[in-house]
């Protein structure tokens, strides 16, 4: 997943997901945009967008010319409360994990169990 402020004083978010980001969400998992990296701008539209890998996101950013916006670009990381799970590399609340694996990673591993 990648996302963007369109420019300055901007109030779109432009939200580019993987193939591997749809398949996440599918199986449970949720995906935070991380509001430090926002640095408190706000936004009032949000445009989505499905890509086959982050390799053409960026691909794609580069031919719009915005090239120079992808080296800043930060990943999430755990807030104080947060924990990454040790299956997916999730960032979600520590408490919801459970020897640090989430939900969603528990149930692959039981559906794989009962199959
Ligand atoms: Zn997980």
């Amino acid at each position: 997943m990648l996302f963007l402020l369109a420019g300055e004083n901007t109030d779109i978010l432009f939200l580019m997901l993987t193939r591997q980001d749809v398949n996440d969400m599918r199986g449970g998992r949720t995906k935070f945009v991380d509001g430090k990296v926002l640095k408190n701008n706000k936004f009032e539209k949000v445009v989505v967008s499905l890509h086959e890998n982050q390799t053409e996101i960026e691909e794609m950013i580069r031919q719009a010319g915005h090239g120079k916006l992808l080296p800043g670009m930060e990943s999430p990381v755990a807030e104080k409360t947060q924990a990454v799970c040790q299956g997916c590399a999730g960032i979600t609340e520590a408490y919801l994990l459970l020897e640090s694996r989430c939900i969603a990673c528990w149930r692959e591993t039981a559906r794989a169990m009962g199959s």
